[in-house]
């Protein structure tokens, strides 16, 4: 019998997990579908690969000098710890640059890339048809034919797995005068590096992690002043050092061009805007019925257990949701997904399906209403892992659950210092040591200045 063929959309951290996921099974003596896996990017690691480009074609949205806003741990790869990367354990605060040498780490390790990825290739089109039960996936390959042109092609398979990610549309909202903004102005999608905003006065829309994180930069990086416009809720943060402010919605830009009036009657005159204002799950390959369509959120409606696509459950989306837990909920849904494809988990009914989505997302609302979304997160992966063998355990769900609340802890001690605190790791229950620059100071983001490589190197990645 010819073998199934299973096409995997993106190898960011999502995809490589269900790479990953196939491989283990084969690992252990199964027989395993042909994986083909399309990523436009030259390189395998999705967003956190950094890229001087801009704009709504381009995937990333990282920018210089990020470093992770939650403690490594808590997204640490049972199976492929940072200490067996690195050689020995390194702080939890990393930048983007340590996460991507990680992320690629575990993917050489158990030969992914090489076995399963074509880069360069963008998916332009999915069909079905309900006539052979198959989807036809039609790319364009920049890789081997003239660079602009590409060479357009189509192959056929029997599953289609969707983790292109939902952090590259941005979700840009109208506000009165906006357009006659004398100064910069632009969505957080594509800034690049904050040092552009030295001396400067900044005005956030937004008020999540982008907003957050962006004008912890902007201090850092000696900005004159951030102010932060909320819709519905400030931040959160309770410590803002004196020169960053929070106020109610943006209502109008003066004709002036540089004077933004807020809905609190106050205003300010600023040289910046940054869009904090989120992204739009985007999915313009897709067919209408096969499409994903959902917003920012812990549990995403019409997606059974977060990742079966209810109304067409041939269909697989990986990493949809808003994330406590990132690479390590992707394992768990990439060896859930894994075992529906190869026949060792049965799905219920449509009807079934839906009525389970709707009782995790009332679970979700009253998550909110507690603001506790981490232990409704943690909850969905413990579930998750109960129906596979994925290397993520409820014992180690329960330990970075609890990291989560000393993460909250340290930040509403010093908004500006909870990167310094080192963690535990769940894995190799080593401790991170503490780092040789507290953050604050920190401003080199290359893996080299982190990992101080005057000592004896550990093996670092480039693949
Ligand atoms: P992505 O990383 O976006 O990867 C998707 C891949 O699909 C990409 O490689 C892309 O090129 C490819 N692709 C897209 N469309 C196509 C197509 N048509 N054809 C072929 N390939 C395609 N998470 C954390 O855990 N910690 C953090 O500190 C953190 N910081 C973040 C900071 C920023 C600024 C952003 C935007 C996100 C951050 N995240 C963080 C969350 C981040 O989303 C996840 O860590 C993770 O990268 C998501 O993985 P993914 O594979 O779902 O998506």
């Amino acid at each position: 019998m010819e073998k199934k063929r299973v096409a995997v959309i993106g190898a960011g951290p999502a995809g490589l997990s269900l790479l990953r996921a196939f491989q283990s099974a084969e690992e252990k003596g199964a027989e395993i579908p042909e994986l083909v896996c399309f990523e436009k990017q030259l390189e395998c690691g999705g967003l956190w690969n950094f890229s001087e480009n801009t704009g709504v074609d381009e995937h990333g949205s990282m920018y210089r000098d990020l470093y992770v806003n939650g403690p490594k741990e808590v997204n640490e790869f049972v199976d492929y710890s940072f200490e067996e990367h690195f050689g020995k354990p390194v702080g939890s605060y990393p930048p983007r640059s340590v996460l991507l040498d990680y992320i690629k780490g575990r993917a050489k390790k158990f030969k992914l890339c090489e076995r399963f990825v074509r880069y360069h290739t963008k998916v332009k089109s999915v069909t079905y048809s309900e006539e052979t039960l198959k989807f036809t996936v039609t790319v364009r390959d920049y890789s081997t034919f003239d660079y602009n042109e590409g060479r357009l092609y189509s192959e056929q398979f029997d599953h289609l797995v969707v983790c292109t990610g939902h952090f590259s549309t941005p979700n840009v909202p109208e506000f009165k005068g906006l357009k006659t903004f004398k100064g910069s102005l632009l969505h957080a999608h594509d800034l690049r590096d904050v040092t552009d905003f030295k001396g400067k006065d900044v005005l956030l829309v937004g008020s999540g992690y982008s907003a957050e994180d962006i004008a912890c930069q902007c201090y850092k990086f000696g900005s004159k002043s951030v102010t932060i416009t909320y819709r519905s809720f400030p931040t959160g943060c309770s410590n803002w050092p004196e020169s960053i402010t929070e106020v109610p919605l943006l209502e109008l830009v003066d004709s002036n061009g540089r004077t933004c009036h807020f809905k609190d009657g106050s205003s300010k005159d600023v040289d910046a805007i940054i869009l904090c204002t989120g992204y739009l799950h985007d999915f313009p390959f897709m067919p209408k019925n096969l499409r994903l369509v959902t917003g920012h959120r812990m549990w995403t409606m019409g997606l059974y257990e977060g990742v079966v696509l209810e109304t067409e459950p041939i269909v697989f989306y990986l990493g949809m949701q808003a994330q406590y837990y990132s690479f390590t909920m992707f394992d768990a849904q990439a060896w859930f997904v894994r075992d529906v494809i190869m026949g060792r988990l049965a799905l219920p009914s449509i009807d079934e399906m839906k009525a389970h989505s709707e009782k995790w997302r009332q679970a979700e609302e009253d998550a909110l209403a507690k603001r506790d979304v981490k232990t409704f997160q943690a909850n969905y992966l413990k579930e998750l892992i109960g129906f596979t063998d994925c290397p993520v355990t409820p014992e180690f769900v329960d330990k970075t659950l609890k990291m989560g609340s000393d993460w909250d802890k340290h930040k509403e001690l010093d908004i500006m210092s909870y990167r310094d605190h080192p963690f535990r790791s769940a894995v190799t229950g080593s401790f991170a040591p503490k780092h040789h620059t507290p953050w604050m100071q920190q401003c080199d983001d290359s893996l080299e200045s982190y990992l101080n490589l005057g000592e004896p190197t550990p093996k670092l990645l480039r693949i």
